[in-house]
């Protein structure tokens, strides 16, 4: 007997359409292996009995011949989709207790389709962090250690790759603002794909900030992701950022074939004092791609030293005015102050409900954005923004798609940098620029450090050119052939 999680979506759907499996064993089967991945910590809300009337109605679906590709499949929800009457807290106790009236967009088209729920995912608070360590709920367990020793997941969704490399999903949503997707599938060996800014909706994503947050997939391989992806897409006129565009087959842009395609090495992204393992595997990867028929480009991005500190000026300042709705009295927790009015109300709310984390955020964001310090700071954000999407836009005049590291490291043991805000916010070195210039970009698993923890390499593509990034990241797959898998400690 097969063990029904090993398989990939892909392979489940085949199953599925021909009827040698249904929804209902697949969906059993990843009931099981959830609950035996509390070890995780991966999951803070489990739909298990929703989860079977889904699986049942999906089983209807295949025979009366309305199959999709997520027909049937199980998946994990970031906790920052609404779903509706699910715990959706972004896993913040500000939210406690909340359960939307209305259902993302993104969550919506998974369930048209006829995916299956499991359960709501860990991440960190409000999305902020990189290392699933700011969670209410806990930090996330890395299926993968070093030796004995746990490593963070990466963040902010960390319970996305976990319960997806641990087995304990087919596929998970995730959401990426300035790398939350992409670094956290580098740590966990999983393929993770962030569309271009406006080809999903942001409709009942919990916003951390608005501009450039956009939702994406982790799953274990391209071929999944190009599915998963297909699922979610796609114009919504709820969300006025959301772009009309023609969503393509994605899984058909995975022809294998690169050949004659100009790919750009930016020579900003060899950065002084990266281990030398990343630099080898990023050559690794230049090769593999010139293997395969690609011609390789060394290209400029002159902006790049500023796009993490323009990034975490434009980031907080977005969130502090998002966070403003956390009042005490529209959503979630309220403490009250004894013989206090409102404000008091307010201000033990807000104390109580964030973390530091969030709270560093919104101080630095309501810094940045006041009287006085707005010219300086954020208005000269912007502008540095522009700069950086002018540099992507003039090398991808010469070049079809970008090939860098995902992270400047692997994965690194909780409390590591936890301390240190600077430490933490130099992972997302390579993973901000695009998310500045709202480019497309995947993070594809390509080996092993020498502490046998995973590495991925990041593929970044034009504005609404998804479709190379598939292509392009399905040959690095197929020429890394990454078939490390995680010792099974948590079951
Ligand atoms: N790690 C980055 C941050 O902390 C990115 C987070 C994200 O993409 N949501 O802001």
């Amino acid at each position: 007997m097969t063990d029904l999680t090993k398989l990939s979506i892909a392979e489940a759907r085949d199953l599925l359409k021909k009827g040698d499996i249904t929804s209902r064993e697949l969906t059993e089967a990843h009931i099981a292996s959830v609950d035996a991945a509390d070890a995780l910590n991966a999951y803070i809300a489990k739909t298990p009995e929703l989860a079977m009337e889904m699986a049942d109605r999906a089983d209807e679906k295949i025979k009366a011949g309305d199959h999709k590709g997520m027909t049937g499949i199980p998946v994990g929800i970031k906790d920052l989709f609404a779903t509706k009457g699910v715990h959706t807290q972004a896993c913040s106790h500000i939210l406690d207790g909340f359960k939307p009236e209305y259902e993302s967009t993104v969550t919506q088209n998974l369930w048209d389709d006829g995916a299956v729920m499991l359960g709501k995912l860990n991440m960190d608070e409000f999305a902020m962090g990189s290392s699933n360590e700011t969670s209410f709920y806990g930090p996330v367990k890395n299926p993968w250690r070093r030796g004995d020793t746990d490593t963070v997941p990466g963040g902010s969704s960390g319970g996305s790759v976990a319960s997806v490399a641990g087995f304990a999903a087919m596929g998970a949503t995730a959401s990426d603002t300035g790398g939350s997707i992409r670094q956290p599938a580098s740590f966990t060996g999983t393929f993770g794909f962030k569309p271009t800014y406006g080809r999903c909706s942001r409709y009942g994503m919990v916003a951390f900030a608005s501009s450039l947050d956009q939702a994406g997939t982790i799953t274990r391989d391209v071929r999944d992701g190009a599915i998963m992806m297909e699922s979610i897409s796609g114009f919504d006129a709820k969300d006025s950022t959301s772009v009309d565009m023609p969503v393509p087959n994605f899984e058909a842009a995975l022809t294998g074939d690169i050949r004659g395609m100009k790919i750009g090495i930016p020579q900003e992204y060899h950065l002084a004092g990266m281990p030398g393992e990343i630099e080898a595997l990023w050559h690794q990867g230049i090769e593999w791609m010139k293997a395969a028929g690609a011609e390789i480009v060394d290209i400029n991005l002159p902006h790049t030293k500023y796009a993490l500190p323009t990034y975490y000026i434009v980031a907080p300042a977005e969130a502090s005015s998002n966070l403003a709705r956390y009042d005490g009295v529209r959503y979630g927790l309220r403490e009250t102050v004894e013989g206090g009015g409102l404000v008091d109300m307010y201000e033990a709310t807000r104390a109580a409900g964030f973390g530091d984390e969030v709270k560093r955020r919104i101080m630095i964001g309501t810094y940045v954005l006041s009287a006085g310090y707005y010219d300086a700071y954020y208005l000269k954000a912007q502008k540095v923004r522009q700069l950086i999407a002018n540099d992507f836009k003039m090398a991808f005049e010469k070049v079809d798609a970008i090939l860098t590291p995902t992270a400047p490291s692997a994965a690194f043991a909780p409390g590591e940098k936890s301390d240190d805000p600077i430490a933490m916010y130099l992972n997302d070195v390579f993973t901000v620029p695009a998310s500045l210039a709202g480019l497309p970009g995947s993070s594809v698993p390509v080996g092993l450090d020498a502490n046998g923890l995973p590495l991925g390499l990041q593929i970044l593509g034009k504005p609404w050119d998804e479709e190379t990034v598939f292509k392009v990241s399905g040959v690095m797959e197929e020429a890394a052939n990454f078939t490390a898998k995680p010792a099974e400690w948590w079951r």
